[in-house]
């Protein structure tokens, strides 16, 4: 289950307001993108509901418990980072079980849930090579086999895509959506990419200036945009 619902969450760095109120309901199993420009806030509310900083003030339910005060790993989301946080000296399989390992889930248990990401992932074959001998699109596999291993409630990605190249990242689209489609569960997606978000998301928030400016269904946001500023950035003709 990862159903994820913030309540009026602020976050202030220093006496700038970066995200001065947001409220939002993330659906078990949902596909939500957040999109907006650059500086908007995407990243920081993200890395509140993951835990990695604390909210100002505000409530973050995840599975209707208020996770506000607990750990990240507490909160049972795997957050997927850009390929280039693999550990360049450890082989495919062992950046995949390194979570693992630390939790000290014993050895048997690791090779099971190792392998079954691996296979979901296209990866059995490149379990002893390094992240080095890679291609792109294999790291970012194996960025995203170090989620699926935790089995978590959500998996939260921020521009996991933005290091690859134009015709991998389409690749790349495919399969993370291919992902959500399989192991359905709640996926939050962030990007400045307007294309990504409609093409990839369940639902869009788009946010300016860390506000939620709409929120809705590709093709909703596309004919009835809320405003200008999304009608501008998502490309609609009004
Ligand atoms: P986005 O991911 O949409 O590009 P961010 O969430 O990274 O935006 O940043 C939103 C705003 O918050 C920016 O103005 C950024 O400079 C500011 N910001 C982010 N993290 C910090 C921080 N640790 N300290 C101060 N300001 C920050
Ligand atoms: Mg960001």
């Amino acid at each position: 289950m990862g159903a994820i619902r913030l309540e009026n969450v602020k976050k202030t760095f220093g006496n700038i307001d970066v995200i001065p109120g947001v409220d939002l309901e993330i659906n078990d199993g949902e596909f939500v993108v957040f999109v907006g420009p650059s500086g908007c806030g995407k990243s920081t509310l993200l890395r509140l509901i993951a835990g990695l900083e604390d909210v100002t003030a505000g409530k973050i339910l995840i599975n209707d418990v208020d996770m506000v005060n607990e750990s990240p790993a507490k909160r049972g989301l795997s957050m997927v980072f850009q390929s280039y946080a693999l550990y360049p000296h450890m082989t495919v399989y062992n950046n995949i079980a390194f979570g693992l390992k630390m939790a000290g889930e014993p050895k048997a248990v690791i090779d099971e849930k190792v392998r079954n990401a691996a296979g979901i992932l296209n990866l059995t074959d490149y379990l002893e090579r390094r992240p080095g001998a890679l291609s792109g699109g294999q790291r970012q596999r194996v960025a995203i086999g170090r989620a699926i291993v935790r089995n978590p409630a959500a998996f939260l990605f921020d521009e996991p895509l933005s290091n690859l190249d134009a015709s991998l990242r389409v690749n790349m689209r495919l399969e993370i959506t291919g992902l959500h489609q399989e192991l359905k569960t709640t996926m939050i997606y962030v990007t400045h990419d307007q294309v990504e978000a409609m093409t990839m998301a369940d639902k869009i928030v788009v946010l300016q200036a860390g506000r939620v400016e709409q929120v809705g269904k590709p093709m909703d946001l596309y004919a009835k945009p809320a405003n200008k500023f999304v009608a501008g950035f998502i490309g609609s003709p009004k």
